[in-house]
């Protein structure tokens, strides 16, 4: 096994710009890494130039503190493992998982002892006269992974594995890989552009936009402190709110009223106009079910729900609102870049299933003021 580095690698494809732009991460013996972002973002180019499918433009790739990117696919010893598995029909579990070995010419014996120490790993050691066609989606998958580990790899790589399952599926599988990656420590590159699997998967996250890395962390810092718009807006689910905010001290100014922030989180945001504050719908709450001591008149705003989704557990309430011109551009570009729904006309805010405000109402909202974040309309980046 191997850690991999990724230093300021570039990939040009003609005289367009760059898939990827100047991008470095370390991937440490071990890790699971995600790459993760919207289509067209670079993640599929980045992880071929790992493997070695892909020309690298500019920078050093370098795996177990080895450049190899003059090195051929076969010379890295990586294990990559495709959407659909690759698994050859007319063969058994066995001879699946012994393919690449008998490819090596290894010896009968290294080839029986291997396949028997994969299959007994991956729990296949019932299933090893089956073929891939009479064998649930996870199994398969555990194929493919047998195959990956007989050949000893130095690192497993993932392109979107799971796109082409159906949700109920895809979350089974999700847990048995996080499972196995954590039984066999090998370190893993995980392409999705579902922040649901970066999130649950990785160890830590690499976000790319538009062949740039825009944050690179775990999944815990990227939803606590994104570092930019994009990132915000990306990570979470239903998305964090945008809103415009004009900042005195530690008082912000928002549509619906005016909230006080703590200060250290208020000091970069001074003097810069008018900035967009960032607050996830679950840092709302239903004033009447927060606890009485929490609930002050800077932390409360009256609005006119427009419509309520009750979910049993959880209600999503839809409030209007219109984004004055100064930010609407950028909110704009935002929507496009996330592929999402407007962002400009309404906020969503998460209710306790307890909650008993419906359409229509004028209801009491309280927001979580230690969670808003503050965003630099003009660069994007995050203040607070
Ligand atoms: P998706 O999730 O849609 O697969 P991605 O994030 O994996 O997207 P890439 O496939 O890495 O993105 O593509 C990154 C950029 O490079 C895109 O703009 C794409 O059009 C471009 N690109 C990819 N392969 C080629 C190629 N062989 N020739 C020219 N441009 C390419």
């Amino acid at each position: 096994m191997a850690g991999i580095e990724m230093k300021n690698i570039v990939k040009k494809y003609g005289d367009g710009f760059p898939a990827v732009n100047d991008v470095s991460i370390d991937v440490e013996d071990g890790e699971f890494l995600i790459l993760v972002g919207p289509s067209g973002c670079g993640k599929s180019t980045l992880l071929r130039m790992i493997v070695g499918l892909e020309d690298i433009s500019g920078g050093d790739m370098m795996i177990g503190g080895k450049r190899v990117n003059d090195l051929a696919p076969r010379e890295r010893n990586l294990s990559m493992v495709f959407q659909n598995y690759a698994l050859y029909p007319h063969l058994t579990v066995y001879e699946n998982i012994a393919f690449p070995l008998r490819l090596a010419n290894k010896p009968e014996s290294e080839i029986d002892q291997k396949v028997r120490e994969a299959s007994k790993t991956l729990e296949l050691d019932e299933h090893l006269e089956r073929k891939p066609g009479n064998l649930s989606g996870g199994q398969r998958q555990r194929v493919a992974m047998g195959r990956a580990i007989v050949r000893d790899a130095e690192a497993f790589l993932f392109d979107e594995p799971l796109s082409n399952l159906d949700a109920k599926l895809r979350g089974q599988m999700r847990t048995e890989i996080s499972r196995l990656q954590k039984r066999l420590g090998i370190t893993t590159v995980y392409v999705t552009h579902d922040q649901t699997e970066a999130m649950t998967l990785g160890d830590r996250v690499a976000v790319l936009k538009r062949g740039v890395l825009q944050q690179h962390a775990t999944p815990r810092e990227l939803y606590e402190n994104p570092a930019n718009l994009f990132v915000a807006g990306f990570i979470g689910s239903p998305p964090m709110n945008f809103l415009p905010a004009k900042v005195d001290g530690t008082r912000v100014e928002l549509p619906f009223g005016t909230v006080t922030i703590p200060e250290d989180k208020a000091r970069r945001a001074q003097g810069k106009g008018l900035l967009i504050a960032g607050i996830r719908p679950e840092h709302f709450e239903d004033a009447s079910v927060v606890d009485s001591d929490k609930v002050t008149d800077d932390s409360t705003f009256t609005s006119q729900v427009d419509v309520v989704e009750w979910l049993g557990n959880e209600a999503y309430a839809y409030i209007p609102f219109e984004a004055p011109p100064e930010v609407e551009k950028q909110l704009q570009e935002l929507e496009r870049d996330l592929d999402g729904e407007s962002l400009r006309t309404q906020m969503v805010v998460s209710l306790d299933g307890a909650s008993r405000i419906s359409e229509g109402d004028q209801a009491t909202i309280w927001v979580d003021a230690r969670k808003i974040h503050l965003f630099d309309p003009a660069t994007g980046e995050n203040l607070t």
